[in-house]
């Protein structure tokens, strides 16, 4: 039998508790992050949907901004929903001028740029590798204006990516820990479990 991975999921804000629960269904083995304390023996983190403003100043005041820039630089592996892929973004164009994000993943990002709570919606999207579509929900979502060419794109909406990954890190503008369909997280424990293959404790 394969070893559990460990993942955590940041829990200072937004709706870290339905990623709990859509990793558990994926047998991972589950823990809070509130602390560096909490971060230890973790093999991947998941940075939830929220607000993005708020979860900067709780990270920078938590020192956890740091401690997880840091992380990043290893090529610890993350997955950021919504505000937690506005958090993972090299480029916030309109962030607030006091906002920091981990800057690991290399593309520019604009809030609430799909419009505000009344312009939420939900749409089916094809994925690269799924045979059938993924019903996303997307809950004033961050619009992904530039992607750096060692971004790859595994769904889109329109004409813009919705869905991308690099070597380590996953994102998305969408909220898939939402509904049942566990996919997209089986994709993150996928990612997770190479790098930890690659880079044994
Ligand atoms: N608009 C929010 C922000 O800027 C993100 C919304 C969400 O995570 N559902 O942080």
């Amino acid at each position: 039998m394969k070893p559990k991975l460990h993942i955590g999921v940041l829990a200072l804000q937004g709706a870290f508790a339905a990623h709990a629960e859509a990793l558990r269904k994926c047998g991972a083995e589950v823990r809070l992050v509130r602390t560096q304390e909490d971060l230890s023996g973790l093999h991947g983190l998941v940075i939830p949907g929220g607000e993005s403003t708020t979860m900067s100043n709780l990270l920078v005041a938590s020192g956890l901004s740091e401690v997880l820039k840091g992380l990043c630089q290893d090529g610890f592996p993350m997955f950021g929903t919504c505000a937690g892929m506005i958090m993972l973004a090299e480029t916030i164009l309109d962030g607030r001028s006091d906002q920091v994000s981990l800057r690991v993943l290399n593309i520019d990002i604009r809030r609430n740029g799909y419009g505000r709570q009344n312009d939420s919606f939900e749409q089916d999207i094809s994925v690269h590798s799924f045979d059938t579509p993924f019903h996303a929900l997307f809950i004033r979502a961050p619009v992904i204006e530039a992607i750096g060419s060692d971004v790859e794109v595994l769904a889109s909406w329109g004409d813009r990516p919705v869905l991308v990954r690099t070597a380590n890190t996953l994102a998305c503008s969408f909220h898939p820990e939402l509904v049942s369909d566990l996919r997209i997280h089986k994709i993150f424990l996928s990612i997770v479990e190479n790098f930890s293959v690659t880079n044994p404790r």
